[in-house]
């Protein structure tokens, strides 16, 4: 008998997101029993109420800028552009079903299976799932807590009239004026949004610039373009309190304004989704930013419970989730036992308008960590505008250490800054030198070839 088998899963996992999704199927090829309960969507925030509509969302505000750029190239449209917030709600709606399915396929697929219940650990190797059908405890010999995150709300009067993340993609009505309450990602990401698709758009942010830990360069020349596409900056303020009015919202801030808006988005963060797990009863205590403690095999107190994703310490995104389930199985199941995750060199990219693309260190943090450095920076107006007439301009930024001459970040404001950090990162990561940068032959014409152009340091 082997030793596993007086459990009925070598592995089961709870939360069919990004992190459990790929952490079961690479498990289950791997040669496990692996089970994972679900009570909600598959695939996780990601597919359902995070990365995958917005970036769709994201493409339906970006037409607005394309419909104005057109007219400089010859094109007239018959008529004013119209835009229909239905249509572009129920297609998203439908394309997350599609995914949803495919899910639902990769996991039978894999021979993973799967259990519709809301999950409860209630030892080192049992599981009570709550269903319809009542509860029914089942055994594991791992069992891998892969939840996520959860949006987080402020508590101030009339709180309870703000959506979150969860909720903005599905709003019954199209917003003509829209506020949202943040300064990270989310808050930035939808202010773009709303605005190109037509809302008169509001952002409230209780600090002086928002993105903080960001490059300051970044982050103001973000601030400057998101203001000249109309989006209405509020910083050192926060809400006060929000009353009904009608259909609307009054939305009292703290500098005394008063805005009043159709919806109020809260973009304050997300907690580590733990309700209802039963952690406590275990022993198993979360940090002091909410988080669950794991080692480098990504066990908790607990060894026979594992968990990883936006449960845990990190950044708060996809890739990484999917990155440390592939490194659990490996640990766990393949037994090759892989490199530690680089989380110094993790890419991301923000997509407001115009969009972030940021790796490695910011000028600041790199003037404290290393001292000496060089910074190339240039900010110019896309080839594409000339004949656009439109005033937006590009940021892109390296910054280099003085004495090995590695590059240790590079940083962009300005189109599909995404597209284009991810072949930077690989750079980056492999530690390559401002020469290595130099010796590479640009693409002409793109704005991307400015990276392997800029000769002259702007600073040291
Ligand atoms: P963030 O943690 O990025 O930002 C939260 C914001 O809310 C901060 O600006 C914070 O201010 C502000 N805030 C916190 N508490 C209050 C309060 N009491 N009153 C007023 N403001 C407050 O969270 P998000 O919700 O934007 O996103 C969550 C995470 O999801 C991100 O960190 C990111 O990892 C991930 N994500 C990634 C995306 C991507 O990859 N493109 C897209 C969307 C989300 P302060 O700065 O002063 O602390």
């Amino acid at each position: 008998m082997s030793e596993n088998a007086q459990y009925e899963f070598d592995l089961l996992v709870i939360g069919a997101g990004s992190g459990g999704v790929r952490a079961a199927r690479m498990a289950a090829a791997a040669g496990a029993r692996v089970a994972i309960a679900e009570d909600r969507y598959l695939g996780g925030t990601c597919v359902n109420v995070g990365c995958v509509p917005k970036k769709l969302y994201s493409y339906a505000a970006h037409f607005h800028d394309s419909f104005d750029d057109a007219e400089g190239f010859g094109w007239h449209l018959p008529g004013p552009a119209t835009f229909e917030w239905s249509v572009l709600r129920d297609n998203k709606t439908s394309e997350i079903k599609r995914l949803n399915g495919i899910y639902q396929r990769m996991l039978e697929g894999a021979g993973v299976m799967l259990l519709n219940a809301r999950a409860t650990v209630t030892g080192p190797h049992t599981v009570a799932l709550t269903s319809e059908e009542g509860v029914n405890q089942v055994t594991a010999q791992k069992i891998l807590l892969a939840t996520g995150g959860w949006p987080w709300v402020p508590d101030f009067p009339g709180s309870e009239h703000t959506v979150t993340s969860n909720q903005i993609f599905d709003l019954d009505a199209f917003p003509e004026r829209f506020l949202v309450l943040g300064g990270g990602y989310i808050a930035v990401e939808f202010a773009s949004i709303f605005n190109g698709l037509g809302s008169d758009t509001h952002l409230i942010y209780r600090g002086d610039l928002f993105l903080k830990g960001f490059d300051e360069e970044v982050r103001a020349f973000t601030r400057d373009e998101m203001i000249k596409k109309g989006v209405n900056l509020h910083f050192n303020t926060n809400i006060e309190r929000i009353e009904p009015h009608g259909s609307a919202f009054k939305v009292y801030l703290t500098n005394g304004e008063c805005q009043e808006v159709d919806a109020v988005l809260a973009a304050t963060g997300r907690n580590a989704n733990t309700q209802g797990l039963g952690l406590e009863a275990l022993g198993i205590h979360l940090d002091s930013s909410g988080k669950i403690p794991v080692n480098e095999r990504y066990e908790t107190a607990i060894p026979s419970i594992l968990a990883l994703g936006d449960l845990t310490q990190g950044p708060e995104l996809t890739p990484v989730a999917l990155a440390e389930a592939m490194q659990l199985v490996d640990i766990h199941y393949t037994k090759t036992l892989p490199k530690p995750l680089d989380y110094a060199t993790i890419p991301t990219a923000i997509f407001c308008h115009p969009n972030i693309g940021t790796v490695g260190l910011s000028e600041e943090a790199a003037r404290k960590k290393i001292g000496n450095i060089r910074v190339y920076c240039t900010n110019f107006k896309a080839m594409k505008h000339t004949l656009s007439g439109s005033q937006e301009r590009t940021l892109m930024k390296l910054i280099v250490d003085d004495a090995s001459d590695v590059v240790v970040g590079a940083h962009m404001v300005g189109d599909e800054a995404g597209e284009l950090i991810q072949g930077i990162a690989i750079a980056v990561r492999a530690g390559l030198t401002k020469e290595d940068f130099d010796r590479t032959i640009g693409i002409h014409p793109t704005g991307a070839e400015e990276f392997v152009t800029m000769r002259t340091p702007a600073r040291n």
